[in-house]
């Protein structure tokens, strides 16, 4: 097994997740059998507990695990399919090396930091890596090399580094490189200070990759390489690039896999990109633009829902358009003159959410698109609420709502589902993971192509069913169902040209190459438009 570990320096958001992603491309199209964790130094257990503003959108794994939306991107970009143990945070080590402590596993020991705790961080990470029978596991550690929260993983892998050998543990360390002055010029002064911080706790970056503007001018990666004492080549550039798709062939434009390969002594074969340049340019190059209203509560960090962004974008590119977002915030949508904000958009994408704030501004989203037949896709939320809008006001019944934003409604159309009745706790609770469905004749059917999928879900609540019989009766039909028959999945509406919603979330499972049916459906209907 081989590692290559991804760190952090200067500051977050340098797209260390990016940079370990488009590594592992390039190692994939050379033929190597790769898999990726990530480890998040919080004390949560998992990201499901966390709003969205705290670190972007809550991914959810096939095996139901709600982790950080980096998650997200390893399958995206990776084209494979993660489980629990490839996202560690420091809360489930804490609560593993305590349940160990408790059972008395410890024998008498005092347990500390060093060495059990970074004794199961070390232990998870091979745990990950071998579980997914791959070559080469990439480790990305989220935050910034000098935070406290990261001291236990540096030390681990430090420690992974001298069991496993020099041959078979490389480190990346991603640094920015900041512009400064009328001038231009790129200083490298942060970069030495965060790899100083690093050199200082045993591990010496073999890779650095300078996220700057612009490609590093030669003698500032000179420089970078003279302070970190490695060779100028594997100084490498992250400019900004024109999408995060282009990152791969940048690198490999500087002999990323080169570097990589000799570092590790894998056999050098030349990678493959030819399909995935043709994706990349596909998906930023498209000559014409549809424009999709996204409804959400969080559109003020973007991360709240890049999952439905980067299915947008494949189901752009495979359409040949480019998809450009009208981020709207749904609180604001909930005044009578709001609709405005709609005017022009060619569809409606109301996401997952919770909680009342913004409900009523994305019940009016679904009312305007369902009233002026405007393409409409509602997931999780989107879809309860397409179900409450429809009963206000195509069954008139007053006062419909979600019990989560209504415990007293008269028409509780949505309501808990039977089994989280008695749950008390939060993290980890809900309807959550793959399950199957079975679709019925009508357009998921025929965007999906089969009767029976499975799909990733994160909910409490579902549609009531003692209402389903009159929503049906009015023209909302419910053509997705789980196997059991009584929970609804999929609802279409008939006589519009697209309205359908799931209480699935499609956009998880989505790939570069193969965006999410309902998605699809979407972008299709708006350029029809
Ligand atoms: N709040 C709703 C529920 O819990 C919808 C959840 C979601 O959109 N992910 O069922």
């Amino acid at each position: 097994m081989k590692y290559i570990i991804v760190t952090g320096g200067v500051l977050s958001g340098l797209g260390k997740g990016i940079t370990s992603s488009s590594i592992g491309v390039l190692l994939q199209r050379s033929k190597h059998r790769v898999t990726a964790v990530k480890i998040d130094p919080y004390l949560n257990c998992d990201a499901g507990t966390m709003n969205p503003y705290e670190h972007g959108e809550v991914f959810v794994m096939t095996d139901g695990s709600e982790v950080d939306l980096d998650l997200g991107n390893y399958e995206r970009f990776l084209n494979c399919n993660l489980t629990a143990i490839h996202n560690i945070t420091t809360g489930k080590v804490f609560r593993t090396v305590i349940e160990k402590e408790r059972r008395g596993d410890y024998l008498g020991q005092t347990v500390q930091i060093i060495p059990h705790v970074v004794r199961e961080i070390v232990d998870s990470i091979r745990a990950a890596a071998e579980g997914a029978s791959a070559e080469i596991c990439l480790v990305e550690l989220g935050g910034t090399v000098g935070d406290i929260e990261s001291m236990p993983f540096l030390e681990a892998m430090r420690q992974l580094h001298r069991e496993e050998g020099h041959a078979n543990v490389m480190f990346v360390h991603t640094t920015l490189v900041p512009v400064m002055g009328a001038v231009g010029e790129q200083k490298t002064k942060p970069t030495q200070h965060s790899v100083k911080e690093l050199q200082g706790l045993g591990i010496r970056p073999d890779l650095i990759v300078g996220r700057s503007e612009k490609t590093l001018d030669k003698d500032i990666a000179a420089k970078i390489a003279f302070f970190a004492d490695i060779p100028p080549e594997n100084v490498v550039s992250a400019p900004d690039a024109k999408s995060i798709y282009h990152v791969p062939v940048l690198f490999q434009e500087q002999d990323v896999p080169k570097l990589v390969a000799t570092r590790l002594k894998l056999k050098r074969r030349e990678p493959d990109m030819t399909q995935w340049k043709d994706f990349a340019k596909r998906a930023s190059d498209g000559k014409r633009e549809v424009e999709i209203a996204l409804i959400g509560k969080y559109t003020g960090l973007k991360d709240s829902y890049i999952s439905h962004e980067e299915t947008l974008r494949y189901a752009g590119a495979l359409e040949g358009v480019r998809v450009r977002i009208r981020w709207l915030e749904a609180p604001d949508l909930e005044d009578a003159d709001s609709t405005k904000a709609l005017d022009g958009v060619s569809g409606v994408l109301v996401p997952g959410g919770f909680g009342s704030r913004g409900a009523e501004g994305k019940i009016m989203a679904a009312h305007w698109a369902r009233e002026n037949k405007v393409p409409y896709l509602g997931i999780c939320f989107g879809f309860q609420l397409a179900v409450v809008e429809f009963a206000r006001n195509a069954l008139g019944m007053e006062g419909a709502n979600s019990v989560e934003l209504d415990p007293d409604s008269p028409h509780p159309v949505v309501d808990l589902l039977p089994e989280q009745r008695e749950v008390i706790e939060k993290g980890a609770t809900m309807r959550l993971g793959d399950h199957d469905i079975a679709l019925d004749a009508g357009a998921a059917y025929e965007l999906y192509g089969r009767d029976s999928i499975q799909e990733r879900h994160r909910h409490r609540f579902e549609i009531n069913p003692d209402y389903i019989a009159q929503l049906e009766a009015a023209g909302l039909r419910f053509t997705g169902r789980d196997t059991s028959g009584r929970r609804m999945e999929v609802l279409e509406l008939e006589g519009h040209p697209y309205f359908i919603a799931s209480q699935f979330h499609p956009e998880f499972k989505s790939r570069p190459d193969a965006p999410s049916p309902l998605h699809l459906g979407l972008v299709r209907a708006a350029l029809e438009r």
